[in-house]
């Protein structure tokens, strides 16, 4: 089964064909990071408007890689949600056209859904049950995964998402958008120790997360450098290492008494801050101790891609799923009302 995928949920026009056999046969991104750059910030309205302008395009680039047309393809999947309903909108209204002239059938796949197979992508993948921790710029979650749509939350971020925390931190250092790389980066330069920030959450039971109290205390930090006139480029690189150390413990502590609870040693690392490279260290390091592992995407499917969407469409197709003929995004859409299959 040859699929299609789309991704247009939020700043990333992702296209991609994954055969059931053959696996990824072609894929193409389109980041529009550069036109957001000088907001700070996505703009939901510019995002629609560059989807609808490189959707079809970035199709026939994946279509002519994979030597095929559209008729030859068994069905297209689209990102239907969570994210920008503008956005969502080009991708799913594109898909379902697409679809019908084509004579296929079109699934509608969940945002998250689609990162947390994303490592399934990879040649050593994880297999059920596992724990995914979920870290991207709109989620941190940690969910007990015990099949393709057999997902139980067990703990979440009560306020900011890791990856916007990473973004925000990045802003007050002055760092550019979007945040993480460069945080990661200018933390590669610091010297940890120099600054300790607090780990939020981990002296309480539970796997929820908070992560607004460390923007706080980055933003008192800075600027309490920049009254003393001690803020320099050492400064942000030992503020942007200290701000890592502090997030990167508290997902390591939580994944791994979330790895307890439920009494499973694999654990299955997904979204845009999964690629951050201490923190695959440092989950590696920590499991290696208890005989545990650790699986993620490679670095390009850790952030929105259209290969993530392609394969998590086609397991829903081939167990049968697809949509009718309406179209109806979910800008808010709970991965937990998913059906398993
Ligand atoms: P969601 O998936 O929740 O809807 P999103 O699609 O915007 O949100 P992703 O594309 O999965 O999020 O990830 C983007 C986020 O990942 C950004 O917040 C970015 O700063 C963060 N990120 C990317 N690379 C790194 C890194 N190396 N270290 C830390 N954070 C990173
Ligand atoms: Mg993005
Ligand atoms: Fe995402």
């Amino acid at each position: 089964m040859r699929v299609l995928g789309l991704e247009t949920s939020c700043d990333e026009t992702g296209v991609a064909i994954y055969d059931s056999e053959q696996g990824l046969l072609a894929e193409a991104l389109y980041s529009q990071i550069a036109l957001h750059a000088e907001f700070g910030g996505v703009v939901p309205e510019l995002a629609s408007r560059d989807h609808v302008r490189k959707l079809l395009p970035l199709v026939r680039e994946v279509l002519d890689k994979a030597g095929m047309r559209g008729e030859q393809l068994d069905g297209v999947a689209f990102t239907n949600g969570p994210g920008l309903a503008g956005a969502l909108m080009v991708g799913a209204c594109a898909g379902r056209a697409m679809a019908y002239g084509w004579g296929i059938p079109a699934v509608a796949v969940h945002h998250m859904e689609g990162h947390l197979l994303a490592p399934m992508l990879e040649e050593n993948a994880p297999s059920f049950p596992f724990i995914a921790l979920l870290v991207s710029g709109g989620h941190t979650q940690l969910v007990r995964v015990d099949g393709i749509g057999q997902y139980q939350i067990l703990g979440e971020s009560l306020d900011d998402a890791a990856g916007e925390a990473f973004d925000k931190a990045a802003k007050m250092l002055d760092l550019g958008y979007p945040g993480g790389p460069q945080v990661a980066k200018a933390a590669e330069r610091g010297t940890v120790g120099k600054y300790t920030f607090p780990r939020p959450m981990v002296n309480r039971p539970g796997l929820d997360f908070s992560f607004s109290g460390l923007k706080t205390f980055t933003l008192n930090t800075v600027a309490a450098s920049r009254d003393a006139g001690t803020y320099n480029a050492q400064d942000q690189a030992d503020i942007a290492a200290a701000f890592q150390e502090a997030v990167v413990d508290t997902l390591v502590i939580k994944c791994t008494r979330a790895l307890i609870q439920e009494n499973l040693s694999t654990l299955v690392m997904a979204g845009g801050v999964s690629a951050n490279k201490v923190l695959r260290e440092r989950l590696a390091q920590k499991l290696a101790k208890t005989g545990g592992k650790v699986f993620y995407p490679r670095p390009e499917f850790c952030t929105d891609n259209g290969a993530m969407i392609a394969y998590a469409g086609h397991c829903r197709l081939l167990a049968g799923q697809h949509e009718d003929l309406g179209v109806a995004i979910r800008p808010r859409w709970p991965m937990t009302e998913l059906s398993s299959v």
